[in-house]
């Protein structure tokens, strides 16, 4: 894939308009960012040079992020938003960049008001749309995109790659991966100390649970929420650095929408943030379900072996099944704009019950 892509860029003959389809953690948007790198970069996309740096930390002028505006998908004012911008004369770079996740939630206007554009593209303007799959996407934006398969990393590939990239132990590379998702992220996981803490308190929440009462819950929820906002103060800093550089040569208008896409960032960014961790629960609760159902290896938290003997000795497998749905109906919530606080007290105290179910119901 990559290949493909590198050789298109060399031979100078790239499309205006790519849809990488594939699963989540299969690479797309690892590849997006490659893409753009690669069409802004005057050094064919090194990965050192300022304008890299700055389509990596999401703060290059050029080069957009969208994901849907609400939970059932892409609106239709932040496509009319983008094809007005995408109307605008790139600020650095010969060609803007705007990469659309989730472009599988692209429907009704929204998709009609983005294919028109498609069909007839501004100049020097490049769509990258990432979708999960095209079952439920216009046919006719899919035929006007160039289709990119991605394909899925085994688990002991990602793992692989992991322990290359960090020098970890496979251990550590499971329970990344399982928090992070892709190996991408995985490794960035592994190399934020703040991020680490997070899940460090999921944890930590998770074994204290069953002596909590619910003013400790509240805490526990309390600490996380704070623990997730840490690495956003970083995504701020290197934000507010590239707008100071940029302050120069931007219009009032363009600072705006810069300083508009850093806003929808920093959301997406918690939210990411808050999916992390409840990753990191879920996968610790299905490490218990595994000891309760008595299944040996496999076990994801080596590191944390003790907190799932001590939660497996104090509950069944239904119990622990539930747990991990109590996960699930956190992540629905995140997705319904619950906020973050009460996402997790929420959660801890439905855990704690599912965990607690009394001898008689066993
Ligand atoms: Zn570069």
């Amino acid at each position: 894939m990559r290949d493909f892509l590198a050789t298109a860029v060399a031979e100078g003959r790239l499309s205006h308009a790519y849809l990488f389809v594939g699963a989540p953690g299969s690479g797309k948007h690892e590849a997006a960012e490659a893409l753009a790198r690669c069409v802004v970069c005057p050094h064919g996309g090194d990965a050192t040079c300022d304008e890299c740096r700055r389509v990596a930390h999401r703060t290059h002028p050029d080069v957009r992020w969208l994901a849907p505006g609400s939970a059932s998908g892409y609106l239709v004012a932040q496509v009319r938003e983008l094809i007005e911008d995408a109307g605008l004369a790139p600020v650095r770079a010969r060609t803007k960049v705007y990469v659309l996740e989730r472009a599988e939630l692209l429907r009704g206007n929204a998709a009609n008001a983005l294919l028109k554009t498609l069909e007839e593209p501004p100049e020097a303007v490049m769509f990258i749309l990432c979708a999960r799959t095209t079952a439920a996407m216009l046919p006719t934006i899919v035929s006007r995109c160039q289709q990119v398969p991605f394909r899925s990393v085994s688990p002991a590939a990602g793992a692989e790659t992991v322990m290359r990239a960090c020098a970890c132990t496979p251990a550590e590379a499971r329970m990344a991966l399982a928090v992070a998702g892709t190996p991408a992220r995985a490794v960035d996981f592994l190399k934020s100390p703040s991020r680490r803490e997070v899940r460090r308190l999921v944890v930590g929440a998770l074994d204290s649970l069953a002596r909590d009462d619910s003013w400790d819950v509240l805490l526990a929820a309390r600490d996380l929420v704070a623990a997730v906002a840490v690495p956003l103060a970083d995504v701020r800093q290197a934000q507010e650095d590239a707008l100071r550089e940029s302050q120069d040569f931007l219009t009032a208008a363009a600072l705006k929408q810069v300083e508009d896409a850093n806003k929808r960032e920093l959301t997406a960014r918690e939210r990411s943030g808050m999916m992390e961790a409840l990753s990191a629960a879920e996968s610790l609760l299905r490490d218990v379900l595994a000891r309760c159902e008595g299944i040996p290896g496999g076990a994801v938290n080596d590191d944390a072996a003790a907190v799932v003997d001590r939660i497996a000795a104090g509950c069944d497998t239904a119990g622990a099944l539930r747990a991990i749905e109590a996960v699930g109906r956190a992540a629905d919530d995140l997705a319904h704009n619950v906020s973050p606080q009460l996402t997790l007290e929420v959660m801890l105290l439905r855990i704690k019950e599912a965990l607690a179910c009394p001898p008689s119901f066993r």
